[in-house]
């Protein structure tokens, strides 16, 4: 038996093809790309795509950034029902515009929708769209090699009506946004966290391993008391072990001599509580094609980080994502002693060779099949 929800994906796709666009006719001033603050200027242009149980996908448009107007009772704003993406368009040296294996976000985009009851859609078409959307506003990807332009994809439920059941009505839409470099000059900054088992981002059975728009709002009450604890950021522990997850948003690397005197890269396992990161698969595929070291995805605990600290085995920590790449972890407060992790002292060495590969593909300095080049 076909289920009827599956019959309507296959027959109503969004087609790039039928895209409708209608050009700002006021163009906004672009911003200094050395004064940016993450997510706070927007493009000219915005890309929609309302979705309906009765005829499935309307048209793309691409139109003015405008404000969205939405029936108060829609579900997105009653119950979280919203997912989302992040990724970045860059201008090269030889002045392409590149998207950095955008494959990856719309599988994992297909992956949320599915997890929050919410429609599906062709990846392959949703991707033709937003590199339309990125053309027509390509003057607003930052000319520098420390700036880039974010992507926002967003799918969110506008059923208008407050039973709690799976959205009739939905739509996508795609911003844009200009920002600058995470790192202030050549020198990675570090970040110091908080770890402290009393809150948990993701369990077994929920949704942290998808981006939800829920999981992040949730989060802010730790990452304020981490603040107030004078830290920059929540390191997010799990289980009866205390194992060590995710730092804020970014996936977790842990470059040390292990347990058994072996010299390994290690990031917890996608076990359904770990966002299957982009940036963190990258770094996978990279360490393993390098093949200088033993690559893991396996559990770490506190316990395990500790003692090899005090065993003097740990080189570096540092968290990976889209926003910084990579982000050195220079100390974690935890139990109320705070625990140095000697990441600067070792001069950044695998993070800082990690960040010049992927921004030289990025930024096409190096040949790679990870770009795909817009325009
Ligand atoms: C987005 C995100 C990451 C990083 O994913 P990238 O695809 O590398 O940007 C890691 N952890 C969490 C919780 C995230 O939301």
């Amino acid at each position: 038996m076909f289920n009827f929800s599956s019959l309507m994906v296959l027959f109503f796709l969004p087609q790039a093809k039928d895209l409708i666009i209608t050009p700002a006719t006021v163009l906004k001033e672009k911003p200094d790309p050395n004064n940016m603050v993450f997510g706070t200027v927007f493009t000219d242009h915005m890309l929609t795509i309302e979705w309906s149980s009765e005829s499935g996908w309307e048209k793309p448009h691409i139109k003015p950034f405008q404000n969205l107007s939405l029936h108060p009772g829609s579900s997105v704003l009653h119950y979280a029902v919203e997912l989302f993406e992040g990724m970045k368009a860059f201008r090269g040296v030889d002045n392409k515009i590149r998207l950095f294996r955008p494959s990856l976000n719309m599988d994992r985009m297909r992956r949320s929708a599915l997890r929050a009851a919410l429609p599906g859609f062709d990846k392959e078409e949703l991707m033709e769209c937003i590199q339309q959307l990125v053309k027509l506003d390509q003057e607003w990807v930052p000319y520098s090699t420390s700036a880039s332009l974010y992507i926002r994809p967003t799918l969110i439920g506008t059923e208008p009506s407050l039973g709690v059941k799976k959205p009739t009505k939905a739509m996508i839409f795609v911003i844009l946004s200009p920002v600058g470099s995470y790192f202030s000059g050549a020198t990675l900054n570090p970040v110091s966290l908080w770890a402290n088992p009393k809150f948990v981002r993701a369990w077994k059975g929920g949704t942290g391993d998808c981006k939800l728009g829920g999981n992040y709002g949730s989060s802010l009450f730790a990452q304020c008391e981490a603040v107030d604890n004078g830290c920059q950021q929540v390191l997010w522990l799990y289980g009866e072990d205390n194992q060590i997850t995710e730092v804020g948003t970014m996936n977790l690397f842990l470059y040390w001599i292990n347990e058994n005197g072996e010299e390994e890269l290690a990031t917890p396992p996608l076990d359904g509580i770990i966002l299957p990161g982009v940036t963190r698969q990258s770094i996978l595929d990279l360490a393993r094609k390098w093949g200088e070291f033993k690559v893991s995805e396996r559990y770490l605990t506190m316990g395990d980080l500790t003692a090899a600290l005090e065993q003097g085995r740990v080189k570096e920590m540092f968290g990976s994502g889209t926003a910084c790449v990579v982000c050195p972890v220079s100390d974690v407060l935890y139990e109320g002693q705070t625990l140095h992790i000697p990441s600067m002292e070792n001069g950044t060495k695998l993070a800082s060779r990690i960040l010049g590969k992927l921004t030289d593909i990025q930024y096409g300095r190096e040949e790679s099949d990870w770009t795909i080049v817009i325009s």
